[in-house]
């Protein structure tokens, strides 16, 4: 398959099978994607349990407002930065060690097998919102964002029949693996010295640079050209397109 661009400022989406490997590349260095993927089957083929609840408590009574308790439909799982970063106990996937990125059900999802850039990524940053650019003070709830262009490019999987329409709740979005986007933490305890505050900087990767992930699972992975403009430092002071490849 040859690379597909996803232009400035907006999302798609790709079916992968398991051991097929997508690369995401930075034309420009600049660019952060925000990345996430569901799997749709992943109670079809394995006896994984659907409930976060163990069979020995009684299950809660259904009524209208208490269908169901997740905002996707039961039986779906996604990608889980905060497991991720769990079970690995870093802040960001290495290829070097071939870092796994795990489901919000522990599953192995992805691993990290090629990484032409430094290293720098980030788990930690919620993706970017309507509503999280009010909150920075653009006057209305009307900027592009990536929570927008992942449930758009969902819309488009559905309508192509990838999955049920209605399955993922568009009031909900995953926190996303963001592909080379560049938050430093400062480390230690001395509150003083600012530890534990996170920042902002440019990205540190340069132009054609690119990450592999092999699908461990069947999933339907999501990527977004961030649109972040608003805080200048996350694309570098300019949004642009990005790429995207399937490799068998
Ligand atoms: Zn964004």
């Amino acid at each position: 398959m040859p690379s597909t661009t996803i232009p400035a400022r907006t999302g798609n989406y790709v079916s992968l099978q398991a051991g097929q490997r997508l690369k995401l590349t930075n034309p420009h260095g600049n660019q952060v994607i925000d990345f996430w993927a569901f799997v749709f089957n992943s109670n079809t083929t394995s006896d994984i349990p659907t409930s976060f609840v163990r069979s020995a408590e009684a299950a809660p009574t259904p009524s209208p407002d208490n269908v169901n308790p997740y905002p996707f439909q039961t039986g779906i799982q996604y990608l889980s930065a905060s497991r991720t970063r769990s079970i690995l106990s870093k802040l960001i996937p290495s290829a070097e060690s071939q870092d796994v990125l795990y489901t919000n059900k522990s599953l192995s999802l992805f691993t990290l097998v090629e990484d032409t850039t430094s290293g720098i990524h980030d788990t930690l940053f919620g993706c970017c919102d309507r509503f999280r650019y009010y909150n920075l003070g653009t006057g209305d709830y009307e900027h592009g964002s990536c929570a927008e262009n992942m449930h758009v490019a969902l819309r488009k999987a559905a309508a192509a029949g990838v999955f049920a329409p209605g399955s993922i709740s568009e009031e909900w979005t995953p926190d996303p693996l963001n592909v080379f986007m560049n938050v430093p933490v400062v480390t230690g305890l001395d509150r003083q010295a600012g530890g534990g505050r996170i920042r902002c900087e440019p990205p540190v990767s340069k132009a054609g640079e690119y990450i592999v992930l092999r699908a461990e699972v069947g999933c339907v992975a999501v990527m977004s050209a961030c649109p972040n403009d608003a805080i200048k430092e996350v694309n570098g002071g300019h949004c642009t397109e990005v790429e995207y490849e399937v490799l068998s």
